[in-house]
């Protein structure tokens, strides 16, 4: 008999884990040895878009997990099946061959995941051997807590966040760290109570999913895989300076960040309210990569931040540190969306209205605006980034996306799908939050009207121009870079945009506006 913890892409750490924590408790309870499976599904991941440098990324947290729980005597296995629509009943039969009594796991709440799941459950209570305990983990505030007077979702963050804060303080205690999992006795390592399944390697790479060398080596210098570099990274963005320095391929952890000598004031968090949406140096945490994975948990990185205000929850617009709380709460809106209206992950707009936006299908500029070679300095600059570093800035982010859905007049699910291609933090809530924000489809969405001009936007997010500078090496020693004359562009060997801001602009309303409304 055995207890089974099926760990998830988004639950990648052994601290802090809802369903790992109760499976160990429930496997000490019984008696029962606990044993961790993972399994790796290609057809998921070309479905999903997922990147090769999440997929990589995923490996390689793996490997430290399988390393972390060997020192507790919990056997850890990863299996690749294919074709997706198989699996649940191969897990169930793994299950029944290993005479698993109980599984658990933390809920992914994308819609083929969820019925995934729920098919799992279906033949568990059919064969009647295993129980299935799935629970929430993700967020901080669980999904069908948080909701307006009529029990519904929210549909605008304000009023969410008003309503999500209260949650923080209720009973049980949701910022609570889920206690780390209790050892098996020493004879379940050593016995090989799995058969043939003990000291399965994690694989060096997926199928389909293999980085090119130079970009394995870049991306695994930016991002360093394990719980201990998250932990790291979160300390760095609470204790020490932001500097321009370190803003494009370096590892975030090298050549030892500047302390901040009084961390109230200097620190990057102290300075987040303020400096947030500057490109032009290292103000943000970078740990999306690291929660997207669940390398860290949010609940963690909130708790971090109290231990800055004894013991309080600062989630006010006044400070950095509250700020940043927000920040962390936007990820738990989005999952919270996605939970709600299931439609906004199968590629439909959320505001319906808005299907039958009549879209450009240049081939031509959409390849342009991947490669960085739009002749617009800031979107080429955060293209460039994405592509090298596998991240971008969230202010970037918004202006890349913005210039390709109202500038070029293309359907945002191309881009929504790039980023996904692309990023290594690719989490299907956030991004397709921010793809319909940009669009003007989502909930909360900017206005459509209301559209960024890149030019004033560049300005503003990179004064000193050293983001443009860095990633658009071309325009590295003009003066005027964020809108470079023509000629001496053609001289440089940058392309001109294709069309002026102001064109486009026009046209994006033109194509938006639906008859009879203002
Ligand atoms: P910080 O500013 O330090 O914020 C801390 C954490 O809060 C982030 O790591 C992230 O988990 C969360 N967060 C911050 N802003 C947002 C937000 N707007 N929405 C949701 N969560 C947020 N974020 C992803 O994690 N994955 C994505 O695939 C993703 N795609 C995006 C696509 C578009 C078009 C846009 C506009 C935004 C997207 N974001 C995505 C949100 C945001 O850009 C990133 O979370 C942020 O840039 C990560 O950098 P950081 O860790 O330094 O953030």
């Amino acid at each position: 008999d055995a207890v089974v913890y099926w760990m998830r892409m988004e639950d990648l750490r052994t601290n802090d884990n809802t369903a790992l924590s109760q499976a160990s408790e429930h496997a000490e309870k019984a008696g029962k040895p606990l044993l961790v499976l993972f399994i790796l599904s290609p057809q998921d991941y070309i479905a999903h878009d997922r990147s090769a440098r999440r997929i990589d990324f995923t490996l390689r947290n793996l490997k430290n997990i399988q390393e972390s729980l060997a020192k507790l005597h919990i056997p850890f296995c990863t299996l690749t099946h294919s074709p997706r629509t198989t699996l649940p009943s191969r897990v169930l039969s793994l299950l029944s061959e290993w005479s698993v009594t109980h599984l658990f796991a933390n809920i992914e709440y994308e819609v083929d995941e969820l019925r995934r799941d729920i098919e799992v459950c279906r033949l568990a209570k059919k064969e009647g051997k295993v129980q299935c305990t799935f629970l929430h983990d993700k967020c901080i505030v669980p999904p069908g807590v948080v909701t307006t007077k009529e029990g519904k979702g929210y549909t605008v963050y304000s009023p969410f966040l008003r309503s999500w804060l209260p949650h923080l303080s209720d009973k049980p205690n949701p910022l609570a760290c889920a206690p780390a999992p209790r050892a098996n006795p020493e004879s379940v390592h050593s016995h090989n109570v799995f058969g043939k399944l003990f000291d399965v390697k994690v694989p060096e790479y997926v199928e389909g999913f293999q980085l090119k060398p130079t970009d394995a080596k870049q991306i695994r210098t930016c991002w360093g895989a394990g719980e201990d570099v998250a932990q790291e990274m979160l300390k760095r963005f609470l204790n020490t300076k932001s500097s321009s320095s370190r803003l494009g391929e370096v590892d975030p952890l090298a050549e030892g960040a500047k302390p901040a000598k009084n961390s109230d004031k200097d620190s990057r968090i102290a300075k987040y309210k303020d400096a947030r949406d500057r490109v032009d140096a290292d103000t943000t945490s970078r740990l999306s990569p690291y929660l997207a994975a669940g390398v860290i948990s949010a609940r963690e990185c909130v708790r971090a931040t109290m231990g800055l205000k004894n013991g309080k929850i600062d989630a006010s617009r006044d400070t950095g540190i509250g700020r940043w709380v927000q920040e962390v709460a936007w990820r738990d809106f989005y999952t919270h969306v996605l939970a709600y209206f299931p439609r906004v992950s199968m590629g439909r707009p959320f505001l319906e209205k808005f299907a039958d936006v009549k879209w450009e299908t240049n081939e031509k500029h959409l390849q342009a605006w991947k490669d960085g070679r739009t002749g617009v300095p800031i979107v080429d600059a955060g293209m460039r980034q994405a592509n090298t570093m596998g991240w971008m800035h969230n202010r970037v982010r918004m202006i890349t996306a913005i210039y390709l859905v109202k500038d070029l007049m293309l359907d945002w699910r191309l881009g929504e799908r790039y980023f996904m291609e692309t990023l290594i933090d690719g989490d299907l809530a956030s991004n397709n939050g921010g793809w319909q924000w940009s669009a003007s489809t989502g909930v909360d969405p900017a206005p459509y009207f209301r559209i960024f001009n890149p030019y004033t936007q560049s300005r503003k997010a990179d004064p000193t121009g050293e983001y443009i500078r860095h990633f658009v090496q071309e325009l590295a020693e003009v003066r005027e870079l964020h809108d470079p004359p023509a000629k001496l562009a053609d001289k440089l060997g940058y392309p001109r945009p294709f069309m002026t801001h102001g064109e486009a602009r026009e046209r994006a309303i033109r194509r938006y506006k639906i008859p009879g409304e203002e």
